[in-house]
């Protein structure tokens, strides 16, 4: 006999996560609940950074805030005061404790761990046994992310490390936004600088490529710029973190069926341009908790088509090595205020709003791209 529960929530990172959180909001922990995941989450796996306006729904437990901005390129290095947004890390074991405390409380849940071995049309599988549900949320992803020409398949690539400098050298007022001041080596190179304080600071060094590097690879390009940049020739390496986020506009299914839906990155929510989801999971988690509240068919919240077509040109332009990323950057931190970028890159701008953006870029070149997509779009459409 198959155990039956009002949500099956497959998957307890991000998306997971959040959706309980807004589900909480909405005055619906108490319904039936089963939560999935491999294991429990005991370590620091990723730290998400991410501009808002005002308070957020987590903001209990957000780590650091930076209320300015520093954007350096070759011959252009400038900080920006990013009113009305602020910066923000919030740390995952910070995330996923917080989140603990809270559904220990839940009267119904019910907490699994294993490998879920299948996720279906208002069901799941672990180790034997089916869940199933009025409702079946997923952030596993439904297959592994390969490339499937002509769509642009890129990956955003990091290694960094919490470093500890021996005397004061961070401002910890200002979060280093993209460092471009580094080898490029024909790809899109940057490193971020999140300084804690005046002594600590992880240092991320970042591709937008199609293959990955070697650790080594990484560690050179970090200990370069900590050398160059920072001009420290000692420091301590006091945490580790690594990692690799699709950029792509391949289309992810946005559900399984009539009663699953796809949350987090599985469903589609990591901006191809940039590879930020923590606030997209948010917006999607509360439209489909909305939802639910009224009683209505959950679906993913509408997003502007000419949103995906903006992060589809940027994806062909570095892809195609039509323009340096360093170049495409600059022009864009250059000419437009940094709050106004943000807001773009949030998808929250109106189309008057943007086109001061776009005719900030190199027009000539983003025309191509645009028309290579438009063609693509076409080529697959036959
Ligand atoms: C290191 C790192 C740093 C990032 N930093 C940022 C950032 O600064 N800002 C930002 O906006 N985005 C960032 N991202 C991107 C994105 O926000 C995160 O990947 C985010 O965690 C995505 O949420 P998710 O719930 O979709 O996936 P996850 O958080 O990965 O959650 C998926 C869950 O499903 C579980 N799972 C998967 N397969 C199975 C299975 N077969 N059986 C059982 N359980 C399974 C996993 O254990 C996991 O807990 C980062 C990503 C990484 C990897």
């Amino acid at each position: 006999m198959a155990q039956r529960f009002d949500y099956i929530v497959a998957g307890a990172g991000a998306a997971g996560l959040s959706l309980l959180h807004h589900l909480e909001q909405a005055g619906l922990s108490e319904r039936r609940v089963l939560l999935l995941d491999r294991a429990p989450k005991t370590h620091n796996d990723r730290t998400w950074c991410f501009w808002e306006a005002g308070e957020g729904p987590f903001e209990a437990v957000i780590f650091r805030r930076w209320g300015r901005l520093a954007f350096h390129a070759p011959g252009f290095s400038r900080t920006f005061d990013i009113a009305p947004y602020t910066y923000k890390m919030l740390r995952g074991l910070d995330f996923y404790r917080h989140m603990d405390e809270r559904l220990a409380r839940w009267p119904r849940l019910t907490r699994l761990y294993g490998e879920l071995e299948a996720v279906g049309d208002g069901f799941v599988r672990l180790e034997g046994q089916t869940y199933t549900a009025d409702w079946v949320f997923s952030s596993v992803p439904s297959s592994p992310l390969a490339p499937r020409p002509p769509y642009h398949h890129l990956l955003q690539h990091f290694r960094g490390w919490v470093l500890e400098a021996p005397h004061p050298t961070f401002d910890p007022g200002v979060a280093t936004f993209m460092d471009f001041r580094v080898e490029q080596q024909g790809e899109v190179r940057f490193v971020y600088v999140l300084p804690f304080d005046e002594r600590r600071a992880l240092v991320e060094y970042t591709l937008f490529s199609a293959h990955l590097l070697s650790e080594l690879e990484y560690e050179a390009g970090l200990r370069a710029y900590i050398h160059e940049e920072l001009g420290l020739r000692e420091y301590r390496v006091l945490e580790t973190e690594a990692g690799v986020i699709p950029m792509t506009d391949i289309p992810f299914p946005a559900r399984l069926g009539e009663r699953t839906l796809y949350i987090g990155t599985a469903g589609g929510q990591t901006k191809a341009s940039t590879g930020y989801t923590f606030q997209r999971i948010q917006r999607q988690c509360r439209h489909i908790v909305q939802s639910l509240a009224q009683g209505r068919e959950p679906a993913p919240p509408p997003s502007p088509a000419r949103f995906a077509f903006y992060d589809s040109v940027l994806l062909n332009v570095f892809a195609k090595k039509r323009y340096p990323g360093a170049h495409a950057f600059r022009d864009l931190f250059r000419r437009r205020p940094a709050p106004q970028v943000l807001k773009f890159l949030d998808e929250s701008t109106t189309l008057l709003e943007e086109l001061p953006i776009l005719f900030s870029m190199n027009v000539p070149v983003f025309t191509l791209a645009a028309l290579d997509v438009l063609a693509l779009a076409v080529s697959r459409k036959r």
